[in-house]
């Protein structure tokens, strides 16, 4: 790209006007109000002081106030930083300590949780969007909360903090000054937190031609697509570099309409489907399963769907089948990370593609496979080894972090994705695991998830966690959390018995422990690192 994500708008609110935009609860806006509203939204946040570069937080779910936010922030050439709006005051203070954003525009769920931050964290205005009252629906949704979040955001109303402005208030200042500054192509976008499964959550700076060449590349992947005739159905929360991308940036180049989903309900999916559509539907495998399934009960058709990828963990078999026997299209499998705007690799839209791989590198995208221990040598085909990338997706850097900076973007530009992958002879890859989740016991290498796909197999089992525990005399013991189905009672014999069949005797949990219910991040993965902190004090 040789332009940034503001003039990539401005040339779809152009050419394509009066075609709806957005989709949301069956209320329509069409490009042309979409980009009154981003012109409208840019003159207002400029007025209560966003300059170039400053950053500003976006604490919202899937809605029109989302998009035209993201673009009115571009618009000034500001740095958009999404986050998690499930997210409790104590983990959006750890991001905001470390962004010093000062403006915040937040759905008003969140507002109670930035007023409740304590005084060092300054914040000038917060802008609140008003979607609890105008859509009762999402009320609903919001009640999947986990009870303890309700009841912090909860006392956090009692907190002293800056008045909020309302979201309307913003816009009601006219449209900004066509001539006031667009931002460069090489400006900074978004600082875009990473899911927090291995650390701390990392800012990941990405700039317009990060973002806009992921865009690119997604086109040159589902090709096909036609300008103006696609309808995405966003699923996948838009603060997640992968939503960002599809939705934000991709799907607004193609002058796509967007049907926004503030959460997932199977239900409130299908009921749109009648009105319009769906053409892109993408998203992660419990969803494709969960759908089917209801749209199976329910006889709704899904053969409109043509495009469906599934990302972010690993993708079963007997998903893939479910889906493609409902589905018009086929389900590929694609690969990337936060650092890389995110997509980098992807299974072909046509019959070569392969199931239980992540597919081949995106058009101008390089890879390698390195040995774990030195980056510099690479390993033989079929070999196990990290993944490195190189391409215009990838990042510029963590934001504050030089030590994790040095230690992930090598000499050259290559990223080291920290994932380990196998490449056939067609050059198809496989995700073997994340290396810093390996586990070494008794001298071997574990890997967690193959673990956990033995311990899935069991019937009593619906997931299965893998992690260490370090032993004194050194190495570590093979820690598995399970997850039962209800009613059953946790048999750690009979699992281990189960095990003994697949896999080599150094492999198999020496301790399996129940939890009622595994962490999960907000598009599903399993959190390892957490189930490890809640379950290692109990052996
Ligand atoms: P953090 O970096 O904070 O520990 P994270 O790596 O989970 O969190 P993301 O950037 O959202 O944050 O996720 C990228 C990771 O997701 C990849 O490094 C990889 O481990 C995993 N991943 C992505 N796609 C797939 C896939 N198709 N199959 C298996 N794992 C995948
Ligand atoms: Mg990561």
């Amino acid at each position: 790209p040789t332009e940034s994500l503001v003039a990539m708008l401005e040339r779809s609110v152009a050419e394509a006007g009066d075609h709806p935009a957005l989709e949301f609860f069956g209320r329509r806006t069409s490009y042309a109000e979409l980009g009154d509203q981003v012109d409208r939204a840019a003159e207002g946040l400029r007025q209560l002081g966003v300059r170039a570069g400053d950053r500003v937080a976006l604490i919202l779910p899937n809605c029109p106030q989302h998009v035209v936010a993201f673009y009115a922030v571009l618009r000034l050439g500001g740095v958009v930083v999404e986050h998690n709006p499930l997210y409790t005051s104590r983990e959006l203070r750890h991001q905001f300590e470390d962004h010093q954003a000062r403006i915040v525009i937040a759905w008003d769920k969140s507002v109670a949780s930035v007023r409740a931050f304590p005084e060092d964290v300054e914040i000038d205005h917060i802008v609140s969007v008003n979607l609890l009252a105008a859509f009762p629906a999402i009320k609903r949704l919001a009640l999947h909360l986990p009870v303890k979040k309700l009841r912090e955001s909860r006392d956090a109303l009692s907190g002293s903090a800056p008045g909020t402005i309302s979201w309307k208030d913003v816009l009601s200042h006219g449209a900004i000054d066509p001539e006031h500054p667009r931002p460069a192509v090489d400006d900074l976008a978004a600082l875009q937190y990473t899911s927090g499964t291995t650390g701390q959550p990392k800012g990941a700076m990405l700039t317009h031609f990060n973002l806009y060449s992921n865009a690119l590349q997604g086109e040159a992947w589902m090709h096909g697509a036609e300008y103006r005739k696609e309808i995405f159905y966003a699923i996948l929360p838009m603060f997640h570099a992968f939503g960002m991308t599809l939705y934000l940036t991709y799907g607004i180049r193609k002058q796509a309409l967007l049907v926004l989903f503030p959460k997932f309900d199977p239900n409130l999916i299908l009921d749109a489907m009648k009105k319009s559509p769906a053409t892109v539907y993408c998203a992660v495998p419990p969803i494709y399963e969960r759908t089917a399934v209801v749209a199976k009960e329910r006889g709704i058709s899904l053969r409109s769907c043509k495009y469906c990828i599934s990302g972010a963990m690993n993708l079963p078999d007997h998903v893939v089948e479910l889906w493609e026997s409902v589905s018009g299209g086929l389900l590929v499998e694609g690969y990337g990370m936060t650092e890389s705007s995110p997509v980098a690799l992807g299974n072909p839209f046509h019959p070569t593609r392969r199931p239980g791989t992540v597919g081949v590198p995106f058009p101008s995208t390089q890879m390698k496979v390195v040995d774990l221990d030195d980056p510099t040598t690479l390993v033989a085909l079929g070999e196990p080894g990290e993944l490195l990338l190189k391409g215009p997706q990838v990042f510029q850097g963590y934001w504050n972090n030089p030590e994790e900076t040095a230690k992930t973007l090598l000499p050259g530009g290559w990223l080291r994705t920290g994932d380990i992958v196998t490449v056939d002879a067609d050059g198809f890859t496989t995700i073997v695991d994340r290396a810093k989740e390996l586990v070494i016991s008794g001298g071997f290498n574990v890997s967690p998830s193959e673990v956990e796909a033995v311990l899935r197999l069991h019937a009593d089992v619906v997931d299965a966690a893998v992690f260490g525990k370090t032993l004194e005399r050194g190495g570590e013991m093979v820690v598995a959390a399970v997850e039962l189905k209800p009613g059953a009672a946790l048999d750690e014999e009979a699992l281990r018995f189960h095990c003994r069949d697949q896999l080599a005797a150094y492999k198999i949990p020496r301790r399996i422990v129940k939890v009622e219910e595994m962490p999960r991040s907000m598009l599903g993965k399993i959190l390892r690192k957490q189930v490890r902190e809640q379950v290692l004090p109990l052996l």
